[in-house]
């Protein structure tokens, strides 16, 4: 052992990540002069630690050691600047479910029940984020010291299962079933204060003081605080049952059995067996090796690594350290207020005054909603300037043009911009629906001019499409698409193409909603028929919320714009939009918003193709995009289509869908459709190239 190791991992006196030479192993070792064993963490060719077979088996090794040899104490910790561990290894996960997953899982449990029954105490000190299995090593020990920026939580369900190291029985043994459960349903995170709280951490330090806390525990000075008598109350069937039934029930409003099985195989697992560890135990492992090989989880692995690979398109330097907002209203004030969050200076401008102060009240409810403290918040406030002369233009390295959606106003702006801008600043503009080879005329340097289009609203949906059009520079796209990284955003690098790829695909999906409504089918009926096949929200409700005006707007331009048959755009939305009730921003559009968002019911079915409707279209114009490489990939339209529109994520995106469907299923269905209903629903002649 190196002396450099040893001072780390005994004294910490190491920066994090300096730790001596190279080892080859996923685990670095020492015994101190006062006898506690330290072992750090540090998986090899990865600057995040995840929990994989290989960790265990390491891990296994140093407990046959500490079995032989028991030490005073043990103290566990990561040798990652980037936190404790990030969770299992995901990429392992298809291998796993095809070589026998539960007798995989059966080792794992082997290797945390050692740690956990070792005679000496066990210590997990935690920085940054221990997640999934990371937090389940954690939970193996005797006890946890979390320094400032710790945080523990299990993200199972975002992946389509739950905790599968021993999550499920022993965080309800540790803080109580109730808190317990509720974190591992939500996915949410316990920040230190919380984690202290909830008695997951019993000691909240700063890194010096490691060693001290170390020491008081392994000298008896420290008491766990126990789960309480609550915890005592659910070994009782009847009171299990009961709390079983709320989860259910609380868990339905958010994800539906039929789509979304993990969640309440937890909870039956833990009604059946929730008073008996090794029932438990057995339960766990059998439920997450099913859960496994289920479609859901399949498909929610496949967006994880879909969200990755869209981030590795945010890869770079962006050079980009001041951004000029021009326009502040709907989106130019979401896009300063979370730019600026994320660090950058931003200066936002406009003709008038109001949309700046808006803007400045929209920054500091964005920074609530995102739980900053507050002298975060004031350095956000600080980093956002209204800058209603433009003094910012000129210092930019980027400029966003934000104003409203007509061509001869944009092409005036430009003329100023191009005036003022840094010669290799770059402008992109926010439009929606009008051509970027249109603007790109107007402006003084059309290499350095591209499209970025956000969504609404931007701290929301993480989806921003980085738009070319024939002269733009790839170090431009480039330096765009790093910024979007930089932002916390995912790229998608596109063609100008009407609609782009995202309002292309979902402009039909709404049209149709108002086609069914003009039919007299209730719109409620039209919203269920989306929401039951995993829409976050049905087209009718979507349409008030993006705005009545902005849709007419879209489709309108689409029809203009494109070769294939769109529909009319029906009266009842220019009706809606020539008497003012644009949607959830006037409060009434098709639906009343007066009272929050609406929840719709009714009893009606509907007619039997209703959803097809619906989502074929959208599929078809995906293949429409794909056939015109408008985007580049199946796999990153449905990276786009899920973090943009939310489309049903279990389905793994609409490409996936219809490859799972059987491509000349949908084909065939979209000629019935164009039979019964008009040539819009005729299949692009793309759907023959994917076979
Ligand atoms: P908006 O009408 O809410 O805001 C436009 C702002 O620009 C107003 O505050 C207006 O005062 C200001 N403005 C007008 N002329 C200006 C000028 N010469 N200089 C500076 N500011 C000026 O519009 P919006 O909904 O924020 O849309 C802005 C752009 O974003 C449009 O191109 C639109 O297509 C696009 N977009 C909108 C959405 C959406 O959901 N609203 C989504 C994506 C993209």
């Amino acid at each position: 052992m190196s002396k450099s190791v040893l001072e780390y991992l005994g004294e910490t006196k190491l920066e994090l990540g300096a730790v001596g030479a190279p080892v080859e192993s996923d685990w670095q070792s020492g015994i101190g002069e006062d006898g506690i064993a330290w072992l750090a963490l540090d998986r090899q060719g990865s600057s995040v630690n995840t929990i994989s077979q290989g960790v265990l088996r390491g891990l296994a090794d140093h407990l046959d050691t500490f079995e032989r040899d028991t030490p005073k104490a043990i103290v566990i910790r990561s040798a990652k600047k980037a936190g404790f561990a990030a969770g299992a290894d995901i990429s392992a996960f298809n291998e796993m479910s095809d070589k026998g997953a539960e007798d995989l899982l059966k080792q794992g449990h082997d290797v945390l029940d050692r740690l956990a029954s070792l005679d000496c105490p066990t210590i997990c000190v935690v920085h940054g984020a221990a997640l999934g299995a990371g937090f389940e090593l954690a939970l193996a020990c005797d006890w946890r010291i979390a320094i400032e920026d710790a945080s523990f939580g299990f993200p199972e369900v975002q992946l389509g299962l739950h905790p599968g190291l021993g999550g499920t029985f022993r965080l309800p043994a540790l803080i109580g079933p109730t808190e317990a459960i509720a974190l591992m349903l939500t996915g949410k995170t316990a920040h230190t204060d919380n984690a202290k709280e909830l008695g997951i951490a019993d000691v909240v330090c700063r890194e010096r003081h490691v060693k001290a806390a170390v020491d008081a525990i392994v000298a008896g000075q420290m008491k766990h605080e126990g789960a309480g008598l609550l915890a005592r109350a659910f070994t009782l069937s009847t009171a299990r049952a009961l709390a079983a039934r709320q989860m259910r029930a609380e868990t339905a409003k958010q994800a539906p059995a039929e789509h979304y099985p993990a969640p309440y195989a937890l909870i039956d697992l833990w009604e059946e067996h929730g008073d008996d560890a090794d029932e438990m135990q057995a339960g766990e492992i059998a439920s997450f090796a099913r859960l496994l090989k289920s479609e859901t989880s399949q498909n929610l692995r496949r967006v994880f690594f879909l969200r990755q690979g869209l981030r590795d398109n945010a890869k770079g330097d962006d050079g980009i350290s001041h951004v000029h907002v021009v326009g502040a209203g709907a989106m130019g004030a979401e896009i300063a207020a979370w730019t600026a969050l994320k660090g950058k200076t931003v200066t936002l401008g406009d003709v008038d005054n109001e949309p700046l102060a808006k803007a400045l009240k929209l920054a500091r409810k964005i920074c609530n909603d995102k739980h900053l403290s507050s002298a975060e918040s004031r350095d956000v406030l600080d980093r956002l300037m209204p800058d209603p002369k433009g003094y910012g233009i000129s210092i930019a390295d980027l400029v966003i043009e934000a104003a409203p959606e007509k061509p001869e106003l944009k092409s005036k702006i430009y003329a100023d911009l191009g005036e003022k801008m840094k010669p290799d600043a770059i402008l992109a503009t926010n439009t929606s629906s009008l051509p970027l080879s249109g603007l790109a005329d107007k402006t003084k340097a059309p290499q350095h001019f591209a499209g970025l289009h956000f969504f609404n609203p931007v701290s929301k949906l993480e989806l921003v499409e980085v738009v070319a059009h024939d002269s733009t520079s790839s170090a431009t796209l480039d330096r765009l698409s790093a910024f979007c990284g930089a932002i916390g955003r995912l790229p998608l690098r596109v063609q100008d193409y009407p609609g782009f790829l995202v309002n292309r695909a979902l402009t039909p999906y709404l049209l149709e909603a108002m086609v069914l409504m003009d039919e007299g089918v209730p719109k409620e009926v039209i919203d269920r028929a989306a929401i039951d096949f995993g829409m976050p929200m049905g087209p009718v409700a979507l349409a008030d919320q993006v705005g009545l005006d902005i849709c007419l707007h879209v489709a309108e331009s689409l029809r203009e714009h494109l070769d294939k048959p769109m529909l009319d755009v029906s009266d009842a939305l220019r009706k809606k939009v020539e008497e003012g009730h644009t949607g959830k921003k006037a409060g009434k559009g098709f639906y009343d918003w007066s009272d929050g968002t609406p929840h719709p019911e009714h009893d009606n079915e509907g007619p039997d193709d209703l959803t097809d409707r619906l989502i074929l279209p959208m599929l078809d114009a995906c293949v429409e995009c794909l056939r015109k490489d408008v985007a580049r990939s199946a796999d990153e339209v449905d990276g786009a289509m899920i973090f943009a529109t939310g489309f049903a994520p279990f389905r793994g995106g609409p490409m996936h869908y219809a490859k799972s469907r059987g491509n000349a299923e949908v084909t065939a269905k979209l000629l019935e459709l164009a039979e019964r209903h008009g040539p819009r629903f005729e299949p692009d002649a793309g759907w023959s190239r994917l076979g």
